[in-house]
């Protein structure tokens, strides 16, 4: 009799481990994909698709893709001459500019890419300094190469995806007069 009891226990636990693997499966599969379509970013097409591959190896909940027919693009990216730039419009949703100053100038181009998509996975400027920080942008040295988030710019993204957020449309320019 005790011995049931104990099995019974057994597969109890079981079960439960069981609902916690399907579970967390599931979460997984939910990761919000983000189309991108960098078509017309001229001479940056790769260095924006590396931006993208940077974000898809640091977070689970959000994935961005080249996009293809049949769905509607999120993010359009540009080149210009004028500064690195993003027009957001909602959280995982807006346009972005590879600006040929920054370029120019010697800033990294895989981390220009991976913090003007930061934007549009909901980031603001944060201008630490620190080239360790994405977000850092141009307050960085321009001899930065860290084109990574750190592991609190990851966790933001992936907060604020688990649970989408509504994001207010914003404006961010590689070089600006905000902090
Ligand atoms: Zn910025």
């Amino acid at each position: 009799m005790l011995l049931r009891r104990w099995a019974a226990a057994l597969v109890a636990v079981f079960a439960l481990v069981g609902v916690q693997v399907v579970s967390a499966s599931a979460a997984s599969a939910a990761a919000r994909i983000l189309y991108y379509d960098a078509s017309q970013a001229q001479e940056f097409k790769s260095v924006v698709d590396q931006g993208a591959q940077i974000w898809n190896a640091s977070v689970a909940n959000v994935k961005l893709q080249p996009w293809t027919s049949g769905h509607t693009v999120n993010i359009r990216v540009y080149a210009d001459n004028g500064w690195p730039r993003t027009y957001s419009t909602s959280l995982g949703n807006g346009r972005w500019y590879m600006g040929r100053e920054a370029v120019n100038d010697g800033y990294y181009k895989p981390r220009i890419a991976a913090h003007e998509f930061g934007h549009i996975l909901g980031l603001p400027d944060n201008r630490t300094g620190l080239c360790s920080d994405l977000m850092s942008g141009s307050s960085a040295p321009v001899a930065c190469t860290n084109a990574n988030p750190s592991s609190t710019e990851k966790a933001r993204v992936e907060s604020l995806f688990r649970t989408s957020v509504s994001v207010a449309p914003q404006t961010y320019v590689w070089v600006g007069s905000a902090a």
